[in-house]
């Protein structure tokens, strides 16, 4: 049995965010996770983008969160060494859409988007000159950016780790009960932790978790969403998230780019089970034929890896909550898009209701998290001094992305270690590119067992 102040349950972006925001407030704090790594559900599978807050209706939580979301990301990448390409976010039209490109305008403005501006053809075609030439007028969002969405979960769970936080992955919440001041949570495997806070950030599986705690149930629905992802030979085709109008169905169809310099096709909007993440023939087709509508057509033959994620929504809205049931028991509920970006300001909230109702706080010296090196982003002189300190930054594993065996290495000793090839490739990228893995794998695994070995003797 272990006790703490705080459990997160849900290691997503909120978890994670929050998870941060807690262990440095030096709160006694364990993150809960189901899957074998951070970001196992809607978090490592999305556009990645910061959204400026235009798009939801006004005086909703999802306009509140995104708008202040938006404004804690800077500060909160520059701080995790997380790259955010401030790129602002296009949403394109013809003449016929200019009215309903300026009725967002004014949503944005009344939600407090900052910088909104129409701009003209010429303009706009001097920015993207990709784009499909019958696009006329745009709505240009410059506070929008693109950052890694399992990037950023990992920097914050790292920095939480680093910071005297607790994380138990493979942890599936299965029963809770109240006990002394607090709450007992068990996973599948018996395991039980004790804390006197909780908070419920287990996205498909929030409703879930709050009947464990007898909470509020919602009724939940899943929409899949899914993607075709270009080999970065196409990086440039286009420099900003370019999105059609958004309709009932969502944002739409959009031709995006990435942190590591792919272009993104995509989300489709398909009514899903919770855990259906199959890619359809339909929907690669729906891809390519609705991203015509706003940009010239990619080289859909520098297709490199088709994928979906899940968005999981309760109703219209976010549902963020203190219960009114359960003492010191909160939840977040339907985090849909714009949850990526909204998730710092949940995370911020929560933290204020959990200091209100008398959490223990300590003062801790906050240790910095320190970035993956990236050799791929080094100039000459700089990866030289780099490999005669140490060879290994030497040694390419990964010849699509330029991965050095070093690399691989900081991935498998870092705070909260790989346990998959996939954890790697989230951590420093290796079998993200052109081949997928099929070069570099078995040099992985010959690394990564030469490295366990190691360690066995050690210990
Ligand atoms: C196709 C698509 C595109 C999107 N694009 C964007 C975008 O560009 N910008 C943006 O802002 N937002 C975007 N979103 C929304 C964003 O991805 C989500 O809002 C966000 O990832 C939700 O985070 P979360 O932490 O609430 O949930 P999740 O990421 O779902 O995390 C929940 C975690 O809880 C864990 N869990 C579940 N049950 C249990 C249990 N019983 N015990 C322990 N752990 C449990 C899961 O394993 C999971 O890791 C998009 C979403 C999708 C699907």
């Amino acid at each position: 049995m272990e006790n703490f102040e705080l459990a997160i349950i849900g290691g997503g972006i909120v978890g994670c965010a929050l998870f941060s925001c807690a262990v440095r407030e030096g709160i006694s704090t364990v993150l809960l996770e189901k899957g074998d790594d951070v970001a196992s559900y809607a978090s490592k599978a999305n556009s990645g983008i910061v959204h400026s807050g235009y798009d939801p209706i006004p005086n909703s939580k999802m306009a509140k969160y995104n708008v202040l979301g938006n404004a804690l990301y800077e500060s909160m990448c520059r701080r995790l060494g997380e790259k955010m390409i401030k790129c602002g976010t296009l949403t394109v039209g013809r003449e016929k859409d200019r009215l309903k490109l300026e009725k967002l305008l004014a949503r944005g403005k009344q939600n407090g988007v900052k910088g909104l501006r129409i701009i003209e053809k010429k303009e706009l075609f001097e920015m993207e000159p990709n784009l499909n030439p019958e696009i006329e007028c745009a709505l240009f969002a410059p506070t929008g950016a693109v950052v890694s969405p399992f990037g950023v979960c990992i920097g914050l769970v790292e920095e939480g780790i680093i910071n005297g936080g607790t994380i138990l992955t493979n942890f599936d919440v299965v029963d809770a009960s109240k006990c002394d001041g607090g709450y007992q949570i068990k996973s599948q495997y018996k395991r039980e932790v004790n804390a006197k806070f909780v908070v419920n950030c287990a996205g498909p599986n929030a409703s879930f978790v709050n009947e464990l705690f007898g909470d509020k149930v919602f009724d939940l629905s899943f929409v899949k969403g899914e993607y075709i992802l270009l080999d970065k030979s196409s990086q440039g085709f286009v420099h900003h998230p370019i999105f059609p109008l958004p309709d009932e169905k969502g944002k739409g169809v959009l031709a995006n780019i990435t942190v590591y310099g792919n272009i993104l096709l995509g989300p489709t909007a398909v009514p899903c089970e919770q855990s259906d993440t199959k890619v359809e023939i339909k929907g690669v087709e729906k891809i390519q034929s609705s991203v015509l509508k706003s940009i010239r057509s990619p080289n859909f033959k520098q297709t490199i890896k088709l994928f979906a994620g899940v968005r999981v929504k309760a109703g219209d809205d976010f549902v963020v909550e203190r219960s009114s049931k359960n003492k010191n028991y909160y939840y977040a509920v339907g985090i849909c898009s714009p949850g990526l970006t909204a998730a710092p300001a949940i995370a911020e909230e929560f933290l204020a209701w959990l200091k209100q109702d008398g959490i223990k706080t300590n003062k801790i010296e906050i240790k910095k998290r320190k970035p993956y090196v990236c050799t791929r982003d080094l100039n000459t002189q700089e990866l030289k001094k780099l490999v005669k300190q140490n060879p290994s930054y030497g040694k390419v594993v990964c010849r699509c992305e330029s991965v050095s065996e070093g690399e691989i290495l900081d991935a498998l000793s870092s705070p909260l270690p790989p346990t998959s090839i996939a954890a790697i490739k989230r951590r420093v990228s290796p079998t993200m590119g052109r081949c997928q893995g099929r070069a570099c794998i078995p040099k992985i695994i010959k690394i990564w067992a030469e490295f366990r070995r190691k360690q066995k003797n050690k210990n």
